[in-house]
């Protein structure tokens, strides 16, 4: 019997990419026939990079690998799923908090998308590295490039601090974080 491709979504904010996600990609090309990164918009996360900027810095890490491209998408992760022909929803697992908050969704999925997930747990070293910890860093006063760098690729480091400037100003001063956190404050 001729073998159905097997195309996988591995859906995610990926705000920034981190070594983390680049290790599920790595080890997960392996695994199917097609890979896409569905770069999508959450809107509970308030986004750092646009889509377009997200999607430029996976680019130089999969150029190498034949069947794994990156696609943008809004809307329901199941209706991309479905656009691109995948029968498949990957999802990288650091912890049970993380398996704990997939298992509905990965249920939902299957039941009125007819998608299967599969979950690859992280690598050890990268188990407690996420996109939201590594603005946190940022926020904190630490983002020196030899920090950064043990979390993401030397591209992304570099757009952060484009971004966010080096430390606890930059992030302030271009994100308005401090102008939000006050007007909380006084909201209360
Ligand atoms: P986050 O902001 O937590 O990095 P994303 O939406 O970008 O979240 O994550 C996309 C997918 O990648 C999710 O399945 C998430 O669990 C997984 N992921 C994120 N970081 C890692 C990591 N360090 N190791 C394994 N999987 C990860």
């Amino acid at each position: 019997m001729p073998h159905k491709p097997i195309i996988a979504v591995y859906p995610g904010s990926f705000d920034p990419v981190t070594h983390g996600h680049l290790d599920i990609i790595m080890r997960s090309a392996g695994v199917f026939d097609e890979l896409v990164v569905g770069v999508g918009l959450n809107p509970d996360k308030r986004e750092l990079f646009t889509q377009q900027e997200r999607l430029e810095l996976i680019a130089p890490h999969i150029r190498k690998l034949a069947n794994v491209r990156a696609e943008a998408y809004t809307g329901l992760t199941i209706d991309f799923v479905q656009r691109c022909r995948a029968s498949v929803i990957l999802r990288g697992i650091r912890d049970a908090a993380d398996l704990n908050s997939e298992l509905q969704q990965a249920n939902l999925n299957r039941m009125v998308g007819g998608a299967e997930t599969l979950f690859l747990s992280t690598s050890d070293q990268y188990a407690l590295t996420s996109s939201t910890y590594i603005k946190q860093i940022y926020l904190m006063g630490g983002g020196n490039m030899q920090r950064i760098e043990r979390l993401v690729p030397p591209n992304v480091a570099r757009a952060l601090a484009t971004k966010l400037g080096s430390g606890r100003g930059g992030i302030v001063r271009r994100t308005g974080i401090r102008r939000r956190r006050r007007s909380r404050r006084s909201s209360a």
